[in-house]
């Protein structure tokens, strides 16, 4: 009987969290030394290989994907779709953040003497605003392509692949030879994320392992209230609102939706990173969502980048968590502000592991809350961020749904007229 890679990798995640809690039993001992080798050369192989595609990957499904939508006059739709979507579910995350956060008043009462040793011993890294974030991120962005290519910039790429898309649909004819070859890049592209995948139980046994048997778990304990609060909430958010909206909005089951993508949400899991899952949330989308390869193309390399559920969520309840702390009343104006800096903090975070926390200085200066707060929330963050991840890759895969249903349909009516 042959077992399917998404089964493969359900097995693979549940051992590996089971031989994680293993090591913990013998720490110090070279069965631990030895495992956590094995398991960081096992879990580098894979996360290698993906990041290997990452650039490639990107750059021609963006290109592939501007050049067909502007050919089909379907790109104004698909863009404006996407916004519309990105927008409404990071904002639906983000008043879950703050609302659960009061509800729950977590926080509020805690003996902030506790982490006075961390604080004191954290470097407050430059001031970070809105305004200079901004001019970063231009100055990051629009850069020499071939910088951004060997930095792994992944947003100096989407932006430069744009340009070419559309110069490509702009050129028509005379650009057909490059059209086809970055078409057929494309394709191979994807062959080989299809052999990596073949490795994901082996990568994803591995980093799962190592997770729980180096990250000090017992910790959650002194921030037991706000890692369960803003965990539920995340899971809530991504168990009932996103799946409702795709319901309504996408016509699809939350059951064929989740058993699609499991694998690409184990793998945001194991790997705490929208971009090293972004080969897979592509694969699932397009084979077992029934995304047309154009939207998926399109929409989850720009979602990967732009849209972070997940991540605004917990920005937005971190910092009332730690005004909360320091016995700052946030008024209704500046809990605006926090979700407006989370917004934008979400857009810019990068889809790696722990980008989140580098944005989150943003939205604590926003408000005046000192950045090294963060130096609290560092320790917890690895572990946060796993399910974190997985709303923000979710999110992407079920915008391309709804994304793809709408524009699918409006080609139907095209196709009735004409
Ligand atoms: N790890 C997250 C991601 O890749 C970003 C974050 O740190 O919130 O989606």
């Amino acid at each position: 009987m042959k077992i399917s890679l998404n089964t493969q990798i359900f097995i693979a995640a549940v051992l590996g969290v089971a031989y994680g809690f293993l090591l913990t039993l013998y720490p110090k001992t070279s069965f631990f030394d030895g495992s956590i080798y094995a398991l960081s050369i096992a879990s580098g192989i894979f996360i290698g290989l993906l990041k290997m595609l990452l650039v490639p990957l990107i750059f021609s499904s963006i290109v592939v994907g501007v050049s067909n939508l502007q050919a089909g006059g379907q790109f104004g739709r698909v863009w404006k779709i996407t916004l519309i979507c990105c927008f409404t579910t990071t904002t639906l995350a983000l008043i879950l953040g703050i609302a659960c956060t009061h509800i729950f008043g977590v926080g509020k009462g805690m003996d902030i003497s506790l982490f006075k040793d961390a604080m004191s011993q954290h470097q407050t890294p430059d001031t970070l605003t809105p305004g200079s974030f901004l001019t970063n991120f231009i100055q990051n962005t629009l850069i020499n392509p071939f910088k951004a290519f060997s930095d792994g910039n992944v947003l100096a790429v989407v932006v430069f692949a744009f340009f070419v898309g559309a110069a490509l649909v702009k050129g028509g004819e005379h650009f057909q030879s490059i059209r086809k070859l970055l078409q057929q890049f494309f394709n191979m592209m994807m062959m080989l994320v299809g052999w990596v995948m073949k490795l994901a139980p082996i990568g994803i046994f591995a980093l799962l392992a190592k997770l729980i048997a180096t990250e000090n778990l017992s910790i959650l304990n002194s921030l037991l209230e706000f890692s369960l609060v803003v965990t539920g909430t995340t899971i809530f958010h991504g168990a009932v609102v996103l799946p409702l909206l795709l319901w309504i909005f996408g016509k699809m089951d939350p059951i064929t939706f989740f058993k699609g993508t499991r694998s690409a949400l184990i793998t945001a899991f194991a790997t705490s990173s929208s971009s090293a899952t972004l080969p897979l949330s592509m694969q699932c989308a397009k084979d077992n969502l029934g995304v047309r390869p154009q939207t998926a193309g399109f929409v989850i390399p720009i979602g990967s980048q732009m849209n972070m559920d997940g991540t605004a969520l917990y920005e937005a309840a971190a910092a009332l968590f730690i005004a909360n702390l320091i016995g700052l009343d946030l008024s209704v104006g500046q809990q605006i502000i926090v979700c407006l800096t989370a917004m934008i903090a979400s857009l810019g975070a990068p889809g790696i592991p722990s980008a989140g926390m580098v944005t989150m200085i943003m939205v604590l200066q926003s408000v005046g809350l000192p950045a090294e707060a963060i130096a609290i929330l560092l320790p917890i963050d690895r572990i946060l961020d796993t399910v974190r991840t997985v709303v923000n890759v979710q999110g992407d895969m079920m915008i391309s749904v709804v994304v793809d249903r709408y524009t699918k349909e409006s080609d139907e009516l095209l196709d009735v007229k004409s």
